[in-house]
């Protein structure tokens, strides 16, 4: 825990396009940036929201995209101006605007 200034690489499944498996691939995360938290995600689903994603017929998602935003896990790393947790502190809850931080670490 605590690498805040390195580019990690980790597992993350992949959504390419819709109405396809995802594809479980190793990712390279950049170090949290100013007001940002890196997660070690310890589990995640699929929730109704990323099911509509995977939909053919929803024609506004963006590809590719790593899904499972409502992990839980451990804090691996803050960015500066994060005050309000630290390494090591336990997270569970939907994370957006991290979703592209975010992954599968093995
Ligand atoms: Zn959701």
């Amino acid at each position: 825990m605590g690498s805040v200034a390195e580019v990690i690489k980790c597992k993350a499944a992949i959504a390419w396009e819709a109405n396809k498996p995802l594809c479980i691939e190793e990712v390279e995360v950049a170090p949290p940036k100013a007001h940002e938290v890196r997660i070690q995600i310890i589990a995640t689903a699929l929730c109704h929201t990323e099911a509509h994603i995977l939909h053919p017929k929803f024609t506004e998602a963006f590809f590719p995209v790593i899904l499972g935003h409502e992990g839980a896990g451990i804090v691996e790393s803050v960015g500066p101006g994060v005050t309000n947790c630290k390494p090591g502190n336990s997270h569970d809850g939907e994370s957006y605007k991290e979703q592209s931080q975010v992954g599968l670490f093995t």
